[in-house]
């Protein structure tokens, strides 16, 4: 609505109705990927700072389409949410990881598996908590082999219907993680309320995490506060030895970044586990 003044009720330009029919279309498109099976889940590892061996992965999904190529989850994550398709979609990628790790744990029965959830699967009841159980079951997975990610804004939501959803999680033995710590509005505050197993610090604040900067003292704060609160801390987006090597004089738990692999198709995963990673 740039044009005020006499156009002022006159929102749709032409380029607009473009931009509407572009974004039907993806919408489309989006609902025949899954059944058209044009997903795939990549594994990125996260490394155990004081052993230097992967000991959980984040699962990212993948739409590789067949005209539009390799379309980014931040550009079709927030149509699915706004459609209600990340129901179908967070289903799709929790029964892909559930299956995974039932071939992977038999010889790594430590390996956790990481998936996001959105706020939209929680605020629907999109969650089927007893289907996805009973699924880890039948598979041979024990739940503590999953681990939930949910974003800041989740927390902010105080209803106890959303609470509940995710201490289910918990109950089961599945961990919760606090994903793009940092970014939103919560606070520490937040992260005494809900008992939450990982902080996972978000890629922005090891942008600047070099020597003697001011985030290096950032980043210790809070890592001392997740351990008093008894929640372990993931750093995001590590791509320098540099980095490693601060977060582990402050104490980091784990870490997760390009620095030890971008994320990669479940074969080549496997071979990250046999042989560790690249550094
Ligand atoms: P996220 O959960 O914060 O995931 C981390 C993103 O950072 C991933 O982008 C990953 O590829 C990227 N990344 C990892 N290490 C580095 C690094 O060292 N440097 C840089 N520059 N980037 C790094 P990706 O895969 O494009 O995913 C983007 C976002 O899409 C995710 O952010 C997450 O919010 C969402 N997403 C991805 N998969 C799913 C899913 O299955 N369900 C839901 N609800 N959301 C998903
Ligand atoms: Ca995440
Ligand atoms: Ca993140
Ligand atoms: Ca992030």
């Amino acid at each position: 609505a740039k044009n005020l003044g006499r156009n002022r009720f006159h929102y749709f330009t032409p380029c607009m109705q473009k931009e509407a029919q572009a974004r039907r279309r993806l919408i489309s498109d989006l609902r025949l990927a899954l059944a058209d099976r044009q997903f795939r889940v990549q594994y990125q590892p996260i490394v155990d700072l004081s052993t230097g061996a992967i000991s959980k992965a984040e699962a990212l999904i993948r739409w590789q389409h067949p005209t539009r190529g390799m379309v980014s989850p931040a550009e079709f994550i927030p149509i699915a949410e706004e459609t209600g398709l990340i129901v179908e979609i967070g289903d799709w990628v929790f029964r892909e990881v559930a299956w995974q790790l039932s071939r992977w744990r038999e010889r790594y029965p430590q390996l956790v598996v990481s998936l996001n959830t959105s706020p939209v699967q929680y605020r629907n009841s999109g969650i089927d908590h007893h289907g996805w159980f009973r699924y880890l079951h039948d598979m041979g997975v024990p739940a503590s082999a999953i681990s939930v990610e949910i974003t800041e804004g989740l927390l902010l939501d105080t209803s106890t219907a959303i609470t509940n959803q995710i201490l289910r999680f918990r109950e089961a033995g599945a961990g919760v993680a606090l994903d793009d710590f940092g970014t939103g509005y919560s606070s520490m505050s937040y992260l005494s309320k809900l008992d939450i197993d990982y902080l996972k610090i978000d890629r922005s604040f090891i942008l600047d995490l070099a020597p003697e900067s001011e985030s290096v003292a950032l980043y210790e704060a809070m890592i001392v506060m997740a351990h008093k609160l008894g929640i372990k801390v993931i750093a995001e987006g590590v791509e320098t030895e540099e980095q490693c090597r601060i977060l582990k004089a402050v104490g980091c738990d784990y870490a997760q970044g390009y620095l030890f692999s971008r994320p990669v198709l479940p074969e080549e995963f496997e071979a990250l586990l046999r042989d560790g990673p690249a550094r």
